[in-house]
Parts: C-alpha cells; structure tokens; sequence
C-alpha cells in the first residue's frame, strides 16, 4: 500500500469538488481530488447552464472565468408561458440583476485546465474511495487504482461526491436527518446544435404538461418537456420531441423551432432532497453530495457553488487562523441558503409542472400565475429568487447563529 498525506482530500471532480480544489490551492491549501470516473466522462456530462451572479462572482475569485465573460450569454429577462398567454419576468428591470448562460461543461472544462495548469493532484478512476477516522481527530481516505490501494491521511475530508457518492453514505443513519420529495414525473432533455430562436429562457405551463426553451451559446439549445417517470429514451425519436415541445411552448415560440438532430437526450427524475447536518466530524458535505433541487429553479449547481465558497472561507479561516468556530458555522451557514433555494425550486416546480388528476391543484397554479403576471411585488420576488439570494457574509452568518 502507497501512502502520502494532503491537507484535505476532495472526493468528486464534478463542479464542486474541482472548484473547492482551485480556490484552496489560490490560499496555498493542499488537497488531493479523488474522481471514480474518468476525466473525459466528467467532461462529456451535460446538465446546468444557469449561473447567478453570485456564482459568476465566485468563479472570479477563483480565477477561472475569463473564457466565460467572452463567450456567456447575459440574460436580463425571463418568459412565463400559461394558457396561450406569456409574461416577460423583467429580472434586470426588477432587482437590478442577471443570469448567465455558460454551460457546466465549460465550467467543468475551465476549472480542469486551471487544475492541470496548477500542478495539482487529481485522481480519475479511482476505485472503492473509503473513509475511514473522520469522526477523530486524523482522518484518511483509502483507494485503488491499477490494482495498487493507496492512502491519504489528510486534515478534513471534503465530500463533493453527489448525491450517489460514498461520503454521505458513510455517515450512520442516526447521525443525520433526510428530508426528500419526489415528483411523479420526470424531464426529458434534448441538446441540439441549431440557433436558439429565443432570445431568453421560456417556461410553458401547458395543458399537455411543462416545457421548457433553454440554450447553452449563440449555436446550441436545450429543450426540455416533462415525461412519465417510465418512459424510456428509446420511445422519444427526435421527430416526437420536437412535436410535443412544440405543441407545449407557445405558439409564437413554436413557429420558429428547428427539428434538428439531437446530439444528446436523456431522462432525469425530479427530486427535493437535504440532509441536515452538512458536517460530520473531520467530514464536510457540499453540493448534490448534501441536496438535490428539482432543476425548475435552476439552483443545483448555484447551490453546490455557494457551499463550497462557505467551506473554502471557513478552511481558509481555520488555516490562517487555527480557528474552529469558522467550521462550526459552515453547516448552519449552508443550510439557511439552502432552504431557501429548496422553496424556490420547490415553488417553481408546483407552477409549472402537470400534476394528473389534481383539479385543485390546477385551479391553484392559474390564481398564482394570475397573480404573477398581474403584480409587480410577486414578479419582483420570483426574480429576486431566480437570479439568487445574496451570499451571506462569515460575520452575518455568525451573529444570526448567535441570535
Ligand atoms: C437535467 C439537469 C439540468 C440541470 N440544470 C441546472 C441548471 O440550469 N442550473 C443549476 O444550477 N443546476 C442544474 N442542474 C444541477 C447541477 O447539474 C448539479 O447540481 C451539479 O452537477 C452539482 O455539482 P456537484 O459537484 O455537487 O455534483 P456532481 O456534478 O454530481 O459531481 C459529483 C462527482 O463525484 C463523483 N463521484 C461519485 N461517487 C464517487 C465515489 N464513490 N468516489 C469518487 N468520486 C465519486 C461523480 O462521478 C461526479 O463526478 C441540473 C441537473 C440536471 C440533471
């Protein structure tokens, strides 16, 4: 058996884990990422595209954002769709803020190159990642690659894992408490190289179910409709995508839509999730690791984004200062946006979405959206929430855990 030391290790080279890595390493932390898969299936993964500007900020810190303020798109509005009517939720005009279309996988792309550039460790298809000690005091992270194990004794383990990972899974169920929703229906995802004809995201709430007109650049869409839970890709030809997405977004929408081949197309379930805690011992959990949003809200990825900055600032605090008070607060500090974030996404979910056989539901979702498009105070809230709630500094944070 091989075995070093790092400071912490990392566990997961998704959005979460190789941002925590950039940032230590520009505080001059050492840390080690452990990825089960392989670089390029990391890469090929398509999901997010909707920043906040609390996010696009973070990245800044991080270093890593030139290529996105030259290629991403800035988004001052946002469409509403319900019953052959649409409302434009001013975000910009409203709260004085945007969003910024630049999707994960570059995200994904720009903070693997700063990685490589930086010399740092990452581990690709390590296998059987194991925790061990992170309720005492030096814990260690045991692996095997090549048929060789290896293990690193580190200071705190970062559990960046996702929501199938080993590191909340390591955890016994008495020490944590589950919070979860599922929804019965799923969204079937088409990414297409063709122009958007929308110049903006469009949200439908038809009769036929939710759709959703989104995009990742100038060249590329992705679309969205919600499906059964059961349907498989494999029912979905292009050609059906493309007529249900138009018979769902709106007819103005619709007569500009290309049937173009799909280059990608996938099923994802849609779920609430939070566990609470979010530290175990010498064990920190962020991103999907912790919680799962349904992606109406656009949040999973904003959310991991904001964790991790809590974390780095705590572990960056602990370091500069040999403080543990920092890494007391991260938990609470995390949890107080998550929440928040879970109602939003929550919120958007129950508008949007088709739920057969509820008539009282229905008749719920055309007061609200009514009274969304009638009141500026109730647009002005749900544009507060879409381009997200602010960062909560380390000195706030504290005084509310006082309070
Ligand atoms: C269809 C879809 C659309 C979405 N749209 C949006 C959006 O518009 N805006 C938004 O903010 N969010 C969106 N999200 C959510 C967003 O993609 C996730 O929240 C984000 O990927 C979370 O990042 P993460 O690093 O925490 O987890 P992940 O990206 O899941 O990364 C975790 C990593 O850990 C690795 N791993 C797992 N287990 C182990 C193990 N045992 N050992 C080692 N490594 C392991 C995994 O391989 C993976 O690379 C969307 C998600 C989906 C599915």
């Amino acid at each position: 058996m091989s075995r070093t030391r790092t400071q912490i290790v990392i566990v997961g080279a998704g959005p979460a884990g190789l941002l925590l890595g950039q940032l230590l390493h520009r505080e001059g932390i050492d840390a080690v990422i452990l990825e089960r898969r392989s670089h390029e299936y990391v890469l090929g993964r398509i999901r997010a595209g909707v920043l906040e500007q609390g996010t696009v900020d973070v990245l800044d810190l991080a270093g890593v954002s030139a290529r996105l303020h030259k290629e991403a798109l800035v988004h001052e509005g946002v469409g509403i769709g319900f019953q052959g009517r649409r409302h434009r939720i001013a975000l910009k005009q409203l709260v004085g803020k945007s969003v910024t279309v630049y999707g994960q996988t570059e995200i994904t792309r720009d903070l693997m190159e700063a990685r490589a550039a930086n010399g740092a460790a990452s581990v690709y298809e390590a296998e059987d990642v194991t925790l061990h000690d992170w309720q005492g005091t030096s814990p260690r992270v045991t692996y095997r690659k090549g048929g060789v194990t290896h293990e690193i004794a580190c200071d705190f383990v970062a559990g960046c894992d996702g929501y199938h990972g080993v590191c909340r899974a390591s955890v016994p169920a008495d020490k944590c408490k589950v919070f979860e929703r599922e929804y019965p229906f799923g969204w079937l995802g088409v990414l297409a190289d063709v122009p958007p004809p929308w110049k903006e995201l469009v949200y439908a709430n038809s009769a036929r179910g939710f759709a959703l007109a989104s995009l990742r650049s100038p060249t590329r869409v992705r679309c969205y409709v919600q499906c059964p839970l059961d349907d498989r890709v494999e029912d979905w030809s292009d050609t059906r995508f493309w007529d249900e997405f138009r018979r769902r977004i709106g007819e103005d929408v619709a007569a500009g839509v290309v049937s173009a081949p799909s280059i990608e197309k996938s099923i994802a379930p849609l779920r609430s999730f939070v566990v609470e805690p979010l530290r175990f011992g010498r064990l920190f959990l962020a991103g999907d690791a912790a919680h799962i949003v349904p992606p109406t809200g656009a949040k999973g990825l904003n959310l991991a984004v904001s964790d991790v900055f809590y974390l780095y600032e705590a572990l960056r605090d602990h370091y500069r200062e040999r403080r543990e008070a920092p890494l007391d607060e991260y938990s609470p500090r995390c949890l107080r946006r998550i929440w928040k974030a879970e109602r939003f996404s929550w919120w958007m979910t129950r508008q949007l979405h088709l739920f057969p056989g509820d008539a009282f539901a229905r008749r719920m979702q055309e007061t609200e959206l009514e009274y969304l498009f009638e009141s500026p105070a109730a647009q002005a809230s749900m544009a507060e929430n879409y381009v997200g709630l602010p960062f909560e500094s380390a000195a706030a944070g504290a005084q509310a855990h006082v309070a």
